[in-house]
């Protein structure tokens, strides 16, 4: 298929709001796409050239495009910088100014030529990467310049996540979702919609057995769903196992020779923990992946440091001084892979024993404590004295369950302060932030007053909340420098439902998740949610979560029922 033909796709994608129609515009085009191509076309459509968790960036910014544009169209870069100003977009004023000469180009080629682009490094490169650039622009045609100049500069946006490529497939393959469940659990194994695509395409569904684990491609985390007491948490689970609910970050960390890690958004983070690069001595294992909770120790008093604290981490530059400042120690507490054995499927009360039996002692990696109960009450104690320790509460994990990546059970239940609360929200919703409105007063010096904040449904958004208040001066003050790089001159595709009065002044692509406390839930029709938030406060700036990951429309619900 050449890029145009693509580029038609891009178009058709761009202008079409409704999910279903999206996911059948995107089966009828892989159903035209050959099976090289097929995982490649994954990529592109999400602006990428190889699935998230491959650290693979374009490294590109907006002045280098323009360049790029001024050599491959034959303008000078006064007038693309014009064009770019006056358009508000890099994909339009490329288009007017085209000036290129063919449109054969298969999807292949370009994207070779893209994939080079992001390996191109060292001295010269910046030059090297604008002129390939205008390489590829001056081979395209008129449309697929908008969507080649958008892709390096991650603003080809079209409106879709993962999620609905997998529904898409599963239309690809019988005109229907039937095959969507089947497709996102071998997904949550192994979350790289380009190999999972090209697989389906060349053996069916067949082809999905022999998709598996494997070291260095990371397994979505097990996530907690919710239960308001000890009593329900033995009801419904058993037996289980107990253990503290360190506030720290989540780290999913793969060795084979060499360490790599994932952040619970699929983000590689390998480049955060140096200090893992040498847990070989810690393992009785030649391959392994574990799952564990990274925080902070303070050195003088052998504390553990606030989840703030631990994730000044994130800044990259900062490490060396922050590891010095901040040691950390991984909490680890699942095993999910040995030695060429995928332990997904094995119980929990044997996964403990292999990895009892796989961490030595050492400076970084710690086994988690726990303790294994039937009694409501010992679960009850155990949780207070997390409390009183300064944690915020315990994980509950039912003994005999497997391993269930991705998903938010009855295998594992969060156990946190607020339970038992009646008439009160149970715990905080994590939400992203759809647009904001300019500050009133003191708060006009850091650009925001409110932020509208909406819950998941499905790949859309829908509004939940506006939230002013609880947030200190510094915290909206480095909100608006997040936000101020999202700004969208309309509103997203994706956000569903938003009611007028919500309209904010500024909307904001979907990226930036805020998790918030509040007083109860109340039954909203002006809310997309239909529940809207009481008081809503901010907790924190959660950093660590996707858009994907923020709370959805039925965990609300839950916890409406719940208060
Ligand atoms: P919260 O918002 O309540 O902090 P969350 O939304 O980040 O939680 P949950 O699924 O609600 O995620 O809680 C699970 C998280 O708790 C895990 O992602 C992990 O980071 C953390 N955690 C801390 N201690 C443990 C533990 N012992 N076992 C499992 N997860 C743990």
């Amino acid at each position: 298929m050449t890029f145009s033909r693509l580029s038609e796709y891009f178009q058709k994608l761009e202008s079409t709001a409704s999910r279903n129609a999206m996911t059948e515009i995107l089966a009828e085009l892989f159903k035209e796409s050959g099976k090289n191509e097929i995982g490649k076309i994954c990529y592109l459509l999400l602006g990428r050239v190889a699935p998230l968790y491959e650290a693979i960036e374009f490294g590109i910014a907006d002045k280098f495009i323009v360049r790029a544009i001024a050599q491959a169209y034959n303008n000078s870069i006064d007038s693309v910088t014009k064009a770019f100003k006056k358009a508000g977009d890099v994909g339009t004023a490329a288009e007017s100014l085209y000036r290129g000469h063919d449109d054969h180009l298969s999807i292949e080629k370009v994207y070779d030529l893209l994939f080079t682009i992001t390996q191109t490094s060292g001295i010269g490169s910046r030059e090297k990467k604008i002129r390939l650039l205008a390489e590829l622009l001056s081979s395209v045609g008129r449309l697929s310049s908008r969507y080649l100049t958008r892709i390096p500069l991650d603003k080809l946006r079209l409106g879709f996540s993962d999620m609905t490529i997998l529904d898409a497939l599963s239309w690809m393959l019988n005109g229907n979702k039937s095959a969507r469940v089947k497709l996102e659990e071998a997904y949550n194994v192994r979350p790289d919609i380009g190999y999972l695509a090209k697989t389906i395409k060349e053996h069916g569904m067949k082809g999905l057995s022999h998709v598996g684990v494997k070291v260095g491609a990371p397994i979505l985390a097990c996530l907690c769903q919710r239960l308001p007491n000890a009593d329900e948490m033995i009801k419904k689970m058993g037996r289980v196992a107990v253990e503290p609910k360190y506030d720290g970050v989540r780290v999913q960390i793969h060795y084979q020779q060499t360490t790599k890690t994932f952040s619970r958004n699929l983000e590689n983070t390998t480049d955060m923990f140096p200090e893992l690069q040498n847990i070989g001595k810690q393992l009785n294992a030649r391959e392994v992946i574990l799952d564990s909770e990274a925080i902070g120790l303070d050195p003088k008093t052998g504390k553990l440091i606030s989840f703030q604290e631990t994730t000044t981490r994130k800044r990259k530059h900062d490490i060396a001084e922050t590891l010095l400042k901040v040691p950390l120690k991984f909490f680890v507490f699942d095993i999910l892979y040995k030695n060429g054995e995928s332990l997904l499927s094995v119980p929990f009360s044997k996964r403990r024993r292999i990895l009892e039996e796989t961490i030595r002692a050492g400076n970084s990696l710690v086994v988690s404590e726990q303790i294994i109960t039937d009694s409501a009450a010992a679960l009850r104690v155990y949780h207070d004295k997390q409390l009183k320790k300064g944690l915020e509460g315990a994980v509950v994990k039912k003994w005999d369950s497997p391993y269930e990546p991705g998903r938010r059970g009855y295998t594992w239940v969060k156990f946190k302060e607020e339970e038992g609360k009646t008439g009160k929200l149970t715990d905080t919703i994590d939400a992203v932030v759809m647009g904001y409105t300019s500050g009133e007063g003191k708060r006009t010096a850091f650009g925001i007053g409110q932020v509208l904040l909406g819950v998941r449904r499905g790949d859309d958004f829908v509004t939940v909340t506006k939230l002013g208040s609880g947030a200190t001066e510094k915290e909206l003050g480095g909100l608006f420098q997040s936000l101020k790089k999202l700004r969208m001159k309309e509103q997203p595709k994706e956000y569903k439902d938003v009611d007028k009065v919500y309209y904010p002044d500024v909307w904001v692509s979907p990226k930036l998740v805020l998790e918030i406390a509040g007083d109860d839930l109340t039954k909203s029709k002006k809310h997309g949610a239909g529940y809207s938030v009481r008081f809503p406060r901010l907790v924190r700036i959660r950093p660590d979560k996707s858009p994907h990951e923020v709370t959805t429309v039925k965990e609300v619900e839950t916890l409406f029922k719940q208060q």
